[in-house]
């Protein structure tokens, strides 16, 4: 019997909660199922936290709903939910501990709260009487354990329903949209097709951005550039209306350009060079992203070293430090490579801190002690200096500059040249994010007359919109209320894991994504329009305000989902008829030599990748592929045998290679010459395998027909083999 039951949400934040609070005297319990930890403290008494793994229950449909097939209007209608226990060993120690009083330690915020909750019933059910209590802290640090620990609150029912209204929001639209877009295309299996609340707006928005470059019609525009010098110091000035849209009237002003330039006015002023404002989570991201941190990724280090003690809290959309010990954090930096920026910071005669939007949110992204970069890896580090580089920075003062615009007179036409020096460079001397270049011209006079030394006619293009980074789109979805600061990045995770999209810097969509869009476009704009999700969304934020019940909200999203589902079915077969006709398109391999109809990339049951004839089962014609490797359709056909040409990029091999999709053609003899005997031997044996396979793919395509799949919205899982039939094959 112990006095308090302490909950943490993950195990590391456990271990470094035990730890303050036990002041390193705990004790570490690593039982088979999960581990625990043991201390006592004055205030608390004899104490266990036992860590979560984040949700300990899942929301899913109830068995009866489960199936891919069933009726989905029926499903909206009936209360189709359950909450399923995901983590039986973690639910084991909770139903063997017995306690006076239980602490919820989980994050602050409303996943948190409703991780949080889903212990507390599992523990009420067991001891109704455990007093229930919450502790609230935006970092793991003592002050803030201390802090915490002293002044508990009640547990906030609003927080969680928040949270869980919107999973099963999304788990309603999520499913029933997926489920209605892929069984009526017949696109189930590995090819489902996703949709979702916010997934499919955030891809709207990338698609409409990629028509935008596609229907881009490049105009020719024309600059005129001069190089002038004084007193040896050459330096460059413009036409001053820049664009010219005429060759014509271009080449003229270019040829009137004599050899003199006229000073006819100077301007200078003194300008600040505005230091950042405090980092809430979408700006964090986006600096993450130009270090070459993807957005998940970026997530997941700031909330381990959130967990570790390093960082405050990382989901914020604060940027006002309220209640942060600056001094203190400071002092906590102190014997590192960030002394030098600290040494300036406090010459300062009062540190003031920027800031920014401010909110009843955690504190915005910040350091809390110095972690030791050592131990850390390197990608880890890189995001915590960032952090601190960034925190620093919003605690210097701005950097001022003197800018000069001048302006030339030549032959009648007015040039402009401008000039940016520092007189204090400010944050920028400490803060190693930025390029802020300085841009030199000589001192100088109205009325001087300067001598042109080169002159140059550039022909330029106007250039389409720019495709959108895993930066830019989060900022964008924060603009338009998509999703929130926690759920972003795994959004964009799912649009990459279905294909919809590629690329980090410059997102592209697949032109599967374009059709799907296009098609919710035309028959379901909702589903692809911002408002709807940014309402929906609103509406969880009155939960959270008490202002809306959790059941209300849930059923509203029913309504609006049924009404969407209904102009859905109206146009199935429209939509089933797009959809299928860009699939077939996006797969088509080349043409069958039996019965000259395509051949389409399939996938046999057992998930393995083959080329057969879209006859089939009127053709049997069929071709192996590689399991492994990437690989590229060339449209190009075998000179000798005339069947489709592939080009496979294997994962270790630096160059692609093409051969002939036919196993029995001779031209793929050469190839399996530049191998090892060794391979060679292989590759025998993996014919046979081969030929099994082979066989095995048309008898699976049969059964195709018929595979149901079960899950829920997850893909159904393919049995896995072993697989290996590679290359050496042919
Ligand atoms: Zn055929
Ligand atoms: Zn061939």
């Amino acid at each position: 019997m112990y006095d308090t039951i302490i909950i943490s949400e993950k195990p590391i934040a456990g271990q470094s909660i035990a730890q303050i609070l036990s002041d390193g005297k705990m004790k570490t319990n690593r039982e088979k199922w999960q581990t625990t930890f043991e201390f006592d403290t004055s205030f608390l008494g004899r104490c266990i936290l036992i860590p979560l793994k984040g949700h300990i229950t899942d929301v899913d449909f109830k068995k009866e709903y489960s199936s891919w097939y069933t009726d989905l209007k029926n499903i909206i209608k009936s209360d189709a939910l359950f909450y399923k226990t995901t983590q039986p060993g973690i639910v084991r120690s909770l139903n063997e501990t017995e306690a006076k009083r239980l602490i919820i330690a989980t994050d602050a915020d409303r996943e948190g709260e409703s991780i949080g909750r889903e212990a507390v019933k599992i523990i009420l059910a067991k001891k109704s009487k455990t007093k229930v209590e919450r502790a609230y802290f935006s970092a793991i640090t003592s002050d803030e354990m201390n802090n915490a620990f002293s002044k508990l609150i009640p547990l906030n029912e609003k927080l969680a329903d928040a949270a869980d209204s919107r999973r099963e929001i999304d788990l309603y639209w999520g499913a029933i949209l997926t489920r209605f877009l892929s069984t009526s295309t017949g696109l189930v299996g590995k090819d489902f097709l996703s949709v979702g609340r916010v997934q499919s707006p955030t891809l709207a928005k990338i698609v409409e951005r990629e028509l935008e470059i596609e229907n881009f019609k490049s105009s020719p525009y024309w600059e005129i550039k001069l190089e002038l010098e004084k007193q040896k110091t050459k330096f460059e000035a413009e036409y001053k209306k820049r664009r010219i849209l005429n060759k014509a009237e271009a080449e003229k002003i270019f040829s009137n350009i004599g050899q003199k330039a006229k000073v006819i006015n100077l301007e200078k002023k003194e300008m600040a060079i505005k230091r950042p404002v405090p980092l809430n989570t979408t700006d964090f991201l986006r600096f993450a992203a130009n270090l070459n941190v993807d957005a998940m990724k970026a997530m997941e280090i700031a909330e381990n070293l959130y967990m570790r003690g390093y960082i405050s809290y990382p989901r914020t959309d604060n940027q006002t430090y309220v209640g942060v010990n600056i001094d203190k954090i400071l002092v906590n930096l102190r014997g590192s490579e960030f002394d030098k920026a600290i040494d300036k910071i406090l010459k300062q005669e009062k540190i003031t801190p920027s800031k920014g939007v401010t909110t009843k949110d955690h504190p915005p992204v910040h350091p809390v002690t110095l972690a030791p970069k050592e131990k850390l890896h390197p990608e880890d580090w890189k995001v915590y200096k960032l952090i601190v580089g960034h925190f620093l920075a919003t605690l210097y003062k701005d950097a001022k500059a003197l800018t000069t615009n001048a302006e030339f007179d030549v032959n009648g036409e007015v040039f402009i040249s401008k000039g940016l020096i520092f007189i204090d460079r400010g944050w920028l001397d400490i803060y190693p994010y930025t390029n802020q270049k300085e841009a030199v011209l000589p001192e100088l006079v109205i009325g001087e007359i300067l001598p042109i030394t080169n002159k140059e006619l550039l022909s330029k293009k106007t250039q389409p919109p720019v495709r959108y980074s895993q930066g830019t789109l989060i900022k964008l979805m924060e603009k338009l209320n998509l999703g929130t600061k926690s759920t972003r990045p795994a959004i964009l995770q799912k649009l990459y894991s279905r294909d919809y999209i590629s690329g980090k810097k410059q997102i592209k969509p697949s032109n599967m994504a374009k059709t799907v869009v296009k098609t919710l476009e035309d028959y379901a704009k909702h589903i692809v329009s911002p408002e709807m999700t940014a309402k929906l969304e609103d509406e969880m934020n009155q939960i959270e305000e008490g202002d809306l019940t959790k059941d209300k909200v849930v059923e509203d999203s029913k309504k609006m989902l049924l009404e969407i589902l209904d102009t859905l079915y109206k146009n199935k077969k429209e939509i089933s008829t797009t959809i299928r006709a860009t699939h077939q398109q996006a797969n088509v391999v080349g043409k069958c030599q039996r019965c000259n109809a395509n051949l389409v990339k399939r996938t046999s049951k057992l998930g393995k990748i083959f080329v057969g004839c879209s006859q089939f089962p009127k053709c049997t014609q069929s071709y192996p592929l590689p399991q492994k490797g990437e690989i590229t359709f060339t449209n190009k056909v075998c000179e000798l045998c005339k069947a489709p040409l592939i080009q496979l990029k294997q994962p270790l091999k630096k160059d692609p290679v093409e051969f002939c999709i036919n196993p029995s053609c001779s031209t793929n003899k050469d190839y399996q010459n530049s191998f090892s005997k060794k391979d060679l031997s292989n590759s025998s044996l993996n014919k046979e395998e081969a030929r099994n396979e082979k066989k095995g793919t048309e008898i699976n395509l049969q059964k195709a027909n018929i595979i149901k799949p079960k899950a829920s919205i997850k893909t159904p899982k393919l049995k896995k083999e072993k697989e290996n039939q590679t290359i050496n094959n042919f």
